[in-house]
């Protein structure tokens, strides 16, 4: 049988529900409900199986960066499955849209950012980090740095390697996770573990945190520490002002490389090309994905500094994936490259956007249910809670407060996502004020709901 997105409603979802596995889903509860089918989108906006418009306060999982229906992309997928559809970089070959990109990619990325090893995925690209700093030291001769420390709720994907990396222990507790040699530390989650405290004395602690590791595993056996300047699938947990700049200076004092994780934070998401600027991060090593297409196609990177690249290219480095560098999510991330550039989308977020969304998210604060509003460019999180004055915790077996108001969300057609009882947000870049209007409307109307 081969539907169509103007099947019914019922026979899309039986057939889902039959033979459909979701990532991150309970089936049978999947299968009882009937998946959303999503069949069509443009801008901001999804439409679904009964024709509902859905304002997509996600852009998909944080990916869609341009909005929805960009033709130019489709254009550039089709002239180059046209030229060439594929051909590998392994053996000594390259091709055009791989040079081109590697190339505007170190144009972008900060400072001695130069190389790029691409892969299919952010999953993808955090295991070839794990793997090339660990080789890095080898080549160096100082092959007992080993050890990677990461932070516990973290995402660094789903992969054996980076899901090892990220810090979520609903994952580790599948499939035998964490691998050997990742040592994980606290986060810098001011409102959920941090109330007794400043926010700045608190973020000094949790980056201090990074030293006391250093210090207890030995710092001639660490090899790098991995993060994302803001934590984003965790619940966009932006950290307190005194964090990064105290990480920066653990991770110069021992000599450990530092990776910055920019699969969300990327391409404009904070206000800036990368949220290592936002944050004055200097990463060796920046991973990329999602916003690096807008989501058109899959594709991941590392990109790599001068210093790292040069000793990894004394070896042969035993790694890559069939799809490194595919050419047509090459072309297609090129140009979408190009349209953020040239319609200087990221300065309009930084300028316009961002500011307008920040006042009119912002408001949301004096509802009952909220008890934090924190954003940084076009991400953003709240807080839920019984009771502002304690920040307690909705009790887990009443449901949590933010499932009930993701679903209400869903009901009104605005998608916002939910992590425990974080509610957060990632539009498209390109959100207009008036739809910034609608989705704080709708976001508000389903607390409202929740209560
Ligand atoms: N790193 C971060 C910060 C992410 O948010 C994600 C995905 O959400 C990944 C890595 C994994 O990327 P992918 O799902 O493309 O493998």
């Amino acid at each position: 049988t081969i539907l169509t997105p103007n099947s019914p409603t019922a026979e899309l979802q039986a057939l889902d529900a039959a033979h459909h596995m979701h990532p991150f889903t309970q089936g049978v509860e999947l299968a009882e409900k009937g998946a959303r089918i999503i069949t069509r989108a443009d801008g901001c906006w999804l439409t679904d199986s009964d024709g509902n418009r859905i304002l997509d306060g996600m852009a998909g999982l944080w990916c869609v960066n341009i909005g929805y229906g960009r033709t130019e992309l489709a254009d550039a997928a089709h002239r180059q499955m046209l030229d060439l559809p594929f051909y590998n970089t392994f053996f000594q070959t390259s091709h055009v849209p791989a040079l081109n990109l590697a190339a505007k990619l170190a144009e972008l990325a900060p400072v001695d950012l130069n190389h790029v090893f691409f892969a299919g995925s952010g999953s993808e690209a955090n295991d070839t980090n794990l793997r090339m700093v660990r080789t890095y030291w080898q080549e160096k001769g100082q092959p007992e740095r080993q050890v990677i420390i990461s932070r516990w709720n973290a995402y660094h994907g789903s992969s054996v390697g980076s899901g090892s990396l990220g810090g979520m222990k609903g994952m580790h507790a599948q499939g035998g996770m964490p691998i050997p040699g990742i040592h994980h530390i606290d986060q810098p989650h001011w409102w959920a573990e941090g109330g007794y405290s400043t926010p700045e004395a608190f973020g000094l602690e949790r980056a201090q945190a990074l030293e006391t590791a250093i210090l207890e595993i030995g710092p001639e056996k660490v090899a790098a520490f991995i993060a994302e300047p803001v934590q984003g699938a965790g619940g966009v947990i932006i950290p307190p002002d005194t964090y990064w700049p105290e990480i920066q200076r653990i991770v110069d004092k021992y000599d450990i490389l530092l990776i910055a994780d920019e699969v969300i934070c990327g391409f404009g998401r904070t206000g800036n090309w990368f949220g290592s600027e936002t944050f004055g991060i200097k990463p060796d090593i920046m991973t990329v994905a999602k916003g690096l297409s807008s989501g058109y196609q899959p594709i991941g990177a590392s990109i790599v500094s001068d210093k790292v690249a040069s000793v990894i290219g004394n070896t042969e480095f035993n790694h890559g994936y069939t799809y490194s560098g595919h050419p047509v999510a090459c072309a297609v991330a090129l140009e979408n490259l190009r349209i953020l550039e040239e319609e200087g989308i990221v300065e309009r977020v930084r300028n316009e956007t961002a500011p307008y969304l920040k006042e009119r998210f912002e408001s949301l604060a004096d509802h009952p249910l909220v008890g934090e509003v924190k954003i940084v460019g076009m991400m953003g999180s709240l807080a839920l809670t019984p009771d502002k004055a304690t920040r307690a915790a909705f009790a887990a077996d009443a449901g949590t407060a933010g499932f009930i108001c993701r679903e209400r969300c869903f009901a009104n057609n605005l998608i916002m996502r939910h992590v425990g009882d974080r509610m957060v947000i990632s539009p498209p870049l390109v959100i207009s004020k008036e739809e910034i209007d609608t989705l704080v409307t709708r976001a508000r109307l389903s607390l409202d709901e929740a209560l």
